[in-house]
Order: C-alpha cells, then sequence, then structure tokens
C-alpha cells in the first residue's frame, strides 16, 4: 500500500504530526510498537489541560485525536526495515511491506539504565532522571544524585531548587575534580565513590542504597543519568548524516540527509525532553513535510 506519509513511532511526536496530517489530508499511517519512554511512570507532569494525566489516557486521547481523520490509520507493529528505491520509501514491519512518499521517524529514544541490582522496580516510582517532570512530587525528600563527571553538579545546583537533602553516588567513579569537592562540601553534601551493589525499598518505594563496601545509605528517592541514543537497527540500509555525538544532522525543521526522510520529537533531539516539547515539534515537523509534498503536487498541476 502507498501512502503520502509513514510516521514511524506514535508518541506525542507521531500522534501529533498525524493529526496535522490527517487535517491536511494527507494519506497517513502510524507504526508504532507502542512502548514509549514514559511507560514505566503513573503520572504525567507540565503539559497544560494534562497536567497529572496517567500515560496510557494521555496516549488513548493522543490516539482518538488523530484517528478522528479519514486519512488517518495507525498500526500496532514494529518496523523492521527501511529502505528508499528511486524516490519511494519502502517501510518492513514483522508481517508487512509498505510504501510511502515520506516517512517521519518519531520513535523517541534508545533508553539505557544504569546496570545496577533493582534499578527496574524503582524506575519511575521513586528513581527518575527529570527533576522538571518529576523533581516537584520528590521535594524535600532525602535524595540520591546518581551522577559523575560533569553532569554531577549540575544536577545537585539543578536539584537542590526541590529539597537540600542531597547526597551524590558516583557509582565506581573516583576522580571527582578539588572545585567540585570543595562546592559540594561547602554546601554539607557528602559523596559516595564506591559502586552501587543494589537498591533497596519496597512496592518502587526506594529506601536505601547498599555500596560494594557493605555501607548502606537511606534515601528517599533517586535521579540517575540514564544513556540515551538513536541508532536504530531498522535505519542500517539508509545512510543518514550524524554529528560527531550521534545526533542526526538536520535543518530546523527536522529534513535529514536522506531526501524524503525527517525526524521529530527526541529522535530529533537526540536527549530527553518532555510529553509537549516532542508533541510540539511532531506539528511543526509534519507541516513542513506537507509543504514540500503541496509544492511539488503545484509544480506539476495543470489546467
Ligand atoms: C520516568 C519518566 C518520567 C517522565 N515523566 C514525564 C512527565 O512527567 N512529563 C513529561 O512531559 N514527560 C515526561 N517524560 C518524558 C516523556 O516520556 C518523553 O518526553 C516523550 O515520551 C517523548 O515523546 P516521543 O514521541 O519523542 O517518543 P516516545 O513517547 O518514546 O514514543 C516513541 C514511540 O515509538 C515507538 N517505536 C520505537 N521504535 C519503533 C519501531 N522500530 N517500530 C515501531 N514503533 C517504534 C515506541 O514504541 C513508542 O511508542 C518522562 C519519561 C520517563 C522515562
Amino acid at each position: 500500500m502507498y501512502y503520502d506519509v509513514i510516521i514511524i513511532g506514535g508518541g506525542p511526536a507521531g500522534l501529533n504530526a498525524a493529526l496535522n496530517f490527517g487535517r491536511g489530508m494527507k494519506r497517513t499511517l502510524i507504526i508504532d510498537e507502542d512502548k514509549p519512554r514514559n511507560r514505566v511512570t503513573q503520572m504525567s507532569h507540565g503539559y497544560l489541560t494534562q497536567d497529572g494525566v496517567k500515560p496510557t489516557e494521555f496516549k488513548r486521547k493522543a490516539k482518538a485525536d488523530a484517528l478522528k481523520y479519514k486519512d488517518v490509520t495507525y498500526l500496532k507493529e514494529y518496523v523492521e526495515l527501511i529502505e528508499k528505491v528511486g524516490k519511494v520509501f519502502k517501510i518492513k514491519t514483522q508481517f508487512q511491506t509498505f510504501q510511502a512518499r515520506q516517512v517521519l521517524v518519531a520513535t523517541g529514544l534508545r533508553e539505557q539504565a544504569p546496570n545496577i541490582t533493582g534499578f527496574n522496580e524503582f524506575y519511575g516510582q521513586s528513581i527518575f532522571y527529570c527533576p522538571w517532570c518529576d523533581g516537584y512530587e520528590m521535594h524535600n525528600k532525602r535524595l540520591a544524585v546518581i551522577f559523575s563527571g560533569e553532569m554531577m553538579t549540575h544536577m545537585v545546583k539543578l536539584l537542590s531548587n526541590f529539597s537540600k537533602d542531597l547526597v551524590v553516588f558516583t557509582n565506581g567513579e573516583e576522580d571527582i575534580s578539588k572545585k567540585d569537592k570543595v562546592l559540594l562540601d561547602n554546601k554539607g553534601i557528602d559523596v559516595y565513590t564506591a559502586t552501587i551493589a543494589r537498591f533497596i525499598g519496597k512496592n518502587g518505594q526506594l529506601s536505601a542504597i547498599e555500596l560494594n563496601n557493605e555501607q548502606t545509605i537511606s534515601v528517599e528517592g533517586a535521579f540517575a543519568r540514564m544513556h540515551w541514543d538513536t541508532q536504530f537497527d531498522f535505519l542500517n540500509q539508509l545512510n543518514i548524516s550524524r554529528d560527531e555525538n550521534g545526533k542526526f544532522e538536520t535543518d530546523l525543521y527536522g529534513a535529514t540527509s536522506v531526501e524524503g526522510l525527517y525526524v521529530a520529537g527526541e529522535t530529533k533531539d537526540n536527549f530527553g525532553s518532555q510529553l509537549l516539547d516532542s508533541a510540539a515539534n511532531g506539528g511543526v515537523v509534519a507541516k513542513v513535510m506537507m509543504m514540500k509534498q503541496i509544492e511539488e503536487d503545484f509544480d506539476l498541476w495543470e489546467i
């Protein structure tokens, strides 16, 4: 089947793009594995009119908005490969092959957590990474800051807005600059450099961190560094330019070096942001993609 656009990924970026394509009357297929990054959480904050919404409810409403438009269809499958033959994209899922004039990749980020026993039991409930998303709910709690390197003091400063009871865990990184040591010391913030053995707690509520040197430190929550990238295997056949950090090289509106292939949301940023940022970006990129189609069609329009 041939579509004006195939959107890969049905998070806020992909679904808001689909809503705009639907209103632009473009034949649109969303292919979505339905494993958004925030599936580990119970509530999402910071989205006007949706503050405190359940992620599943947010997605249900977003899908319903986009699917109101007759040209938009949604398929819950996983994209395994994209190829470009001439001007046409071939998109293969586990079960089917589709063709499209344009492709929008809105598959979010590949997220890798620190390899620490028990991390996933607490992630999204009392361990987070984003102070803007979850700092408010964790305010005035005793918080572990599981960061090292340059990001460590940045996160300490950011989290000091929410709690003055902070304790740093570098998880094995012994090398802390003198300047950082002085800064943390002056603020009375303890730093533990031993490797973390495991997280302790019940029902998603973190209560302590056990170190490999057998010390156990009480905490009520944590913010930890996650690792993100966009090295999706399904893009391997396309030679898309990336910068030295692995971020796709695009113009302001998500156009990649492969003509007709665009990226939006966290895939474009190569960094964690928020639902509203991804949704807004998906909408902007969709309109620019449509403008490209409209201009090409206008040139061919004969009376
Ligand atoms: C713990 C946690 C808490 C958060 N809290 C908040 C909060 O309170 N407020 C807030 O605004 N944001 C929050 N976020 C961030 C928010 O989840 C992201 O900003 C947002 O989901 C990014 O949207 P996206 O559309 O770019 O990607 P995603 O929402 O990740 O959507 C990508 C979609 O693409 C699909 N996909 C991936 N690969 C394929 C493939 N090959 N084929 C088909 N489909 C594919 C995925 O399954 C997924 O459905 C939180 C995130 C986490 C992890």
